[in-house]
């Protein structure tokens, strides 16, 4: 192992970090302590496991809890919740972009469950609502809201929303 702060080689092992057990080491000449190179968890799953990514968002969208989707999908809640802060600016971003000087409809149906962080709150209603727009077929319509309104041509799927497809 190469020290990254003075390139030397002279590296010994220095225990392990977090759940995953990274490998830490500490330079012996400065003392500096890193860990071995290894993926960051969400964007890495987003990339690496799209499925299994929008399996989750998907849970998320239909109602299921963090927990149940954590059970559902194998994947971490703190993943989970990493997962749905990136859709939500995503969502947010995509709306953004395209809706512009529309009539839209907001808040519909307040909802009972509400989330901790407002961070995580505004991510989940941006995501909401994306999902609504774009991905969800309206009963009425026959369409999404976001082809009756000729943004798109085609009913998007949640990979499609996450960028991932
Ligand atoms: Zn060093």
């Amino acid at each position: 192992m190469t020290c990254r702060r003075c390139q030397h080689q002279t590296c010994k092992r220095f225990g392990y970090f977090g759940k995953r057990r990274i490998q830490r080491w500490r330079c012996n000449s400065c003392q500096s302590t890193f860990c071995e190179p290894h993926a960051k968890l969400t964007r890495a799953t987003m990339i690496s496991q799209p499925e299994l990514a929008a399996r989750a968002i998907q849970c998320l969208l239909e109602g299921c809890s963090i927990r149940s989707t954590e059970r559902i999908t194998g994947l971490n809640r703190n993943t989970i919740m990493r997962l749905l802060v990136l859709a939500g600016h995503r969502s947010q971003r995509i709306m953004d972009a395209m809706m512009r000087g529309l009539e839209c409809r907001y808040f519909t149906r307040l909802t009972n469950a509400f989330s901790k962080k407002l961070s995580h709150l505004k991510a989940a209603v941006a995501l909401h609502f994306a999902y609504y727009n774009f991905c969800r077929v309206h009963t009425s319509l026959r369409v999404t809201p976001a082809m009756e309104a000729g943004l798109t041509a085609h009913v998007w799927s949640v990979a499609e929303l996450l960028g991932t497809a």
